[in-house]
C-alpha cells in the first residue's frame, strides 16, 4: 500500500467559551491516498471546518495526530508549519477570500509571491491556472466584477497556484446557487486530475457527493465510512 497523503488518527478538538465546553472531534480517524478524492459529509455544527483547519495546521488539536506527507502537523516548527501550508496544501474557503482590490490574476498570483518564482514564470502559471478553471478572458476582472461560482473558480485557481499536493476545500459551493454549485465538483475534479492532487473536500450538498472517490461521514465528532453508497 502506498503512504497516505493525509493520516488522522483519533483526533480529538473541543472548543472551550467561557464554561461552555464545545467537543467538536471525539476521535476522528481516517486516511487519504495520494490523488484521491474524499467528501466529508456532516451536518451544519458535526465538526466539518474544524477538521479540516487541523489538518491544515490552521489551528493545534486537543489530541491525536495529523500527518501530512508524512509530517506530523502538529509537531512541526512554526518555520516549517508555513512551508507546509505555502508549498504542500492549497486551500478553499466557503467564502472564496479573494482580495478585493485585486484582479483576478493578481489574486491568483498571491501564493506564488511568497515563493522565489520568478516573475516571467509567476504570469505564465497564472495564465495557466486560469485557463484550467475557465477564467481566460476575465484576468484582469475584481472579484466584485465576477459571479459567485466565477469568484470561487478563481479561489480554486489559487488554491492550486504552488502546485499543492494537497487541496482542502470548505464547502466550496455553500454559497452558490445549485446550478452555479453543480458545476464547481466536476472543475474541481478535472483541475485536480491534472495536477495529480488529493482532495478532501466538505459539504453537505448531496448533488456533490457523487463526483467524490470516497465519501466519509462526521457523525458525534467520529468518522464513519459507509460500506456502500
Ligand atoms: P461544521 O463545519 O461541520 O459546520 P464546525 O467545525 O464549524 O462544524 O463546528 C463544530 C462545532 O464546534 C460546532 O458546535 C461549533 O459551534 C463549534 N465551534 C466551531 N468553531 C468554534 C470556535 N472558534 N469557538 C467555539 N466553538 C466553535
Ligand atoms: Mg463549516
Amino acid at each position: 500500500m502506498t503512504a497516505p497523503m493525509v493520516a488522522v488518527q483519533d483526533l480529538a478538538k473541543t472548543y472551550r467559551t467561557g464554561k461552555v465546553e464545545v467537543p467538536a472531534l471525539r476521535g476522528a480517524t481516517f486516511t487519504a491516498a495520494p490523488g484521491e478524492l474524499v467528501a466529508v459529509r456532516g451536518r451544519s455544527g458535526s465538526g466539518k471546518t474544524t477538521l479540516l483547519n487541523l489538518i491544515g495546521g490552521l489551528d493545534a488539536p486537543d489530541g491525536g495526530t495529523v500527518h501530512v506527507d508524512g509530517r506530523d502537523v502538529a509537531a512541526l516548527p512554526e518555520d516549517e508549519l508555513l512551508a507546509l501550508r505555502r508549498d504542500v496544501i492549497g486551500f478553499v474557503f466557503q467564502s472564496h477570500g479573494l482580495v478585493p482590490v485585486l484582479s483576478a490574476a493578481e489574486n491568483v498570483e498571491v501564493p506564488l509571491r511568497l515563493t522565489r518564482t520568478a516573475p516571467s514564470e509567476r504570469d505564465e502559471r497564472v495564465r495557466v491556472l486560469l485557463g484550467l478553471v475557465g477564467l481566460a478572458d476575465h484576468a484582469e476582472q475584481r472579484p466584485y466584477e465576477l459571479s459567485g461560482g466565477q469568484r470561487q473558480r478563481v479561489a480554486i485557481a489559487r488554491a492550486l497556484a504552488n502546485r499543492p499536493r494537497l487541496v482542502l476545500a470548505d464547502e466550496p459551493t455553500g454559497q452558490l446557487d445549485s446550478e452555479t454549485a453543480a458545476a464547481i465538483m466536476p472543475l474541481l475534479r478535472a483541475v485536480v486530475a491534472s495536477e495529480g492532487v488529493t482532495v478532501i473536500v466538505a459539504t453537505h450538498d448531496q448533488a456533490l457527493l457523487a463526483q467524490a472517490d470516497r465519501v466519509l461521514h462526521l457523525e458525534d465528532g467520529k468518522i464513519s465510512e459507509p460500506a456502500s453508497r
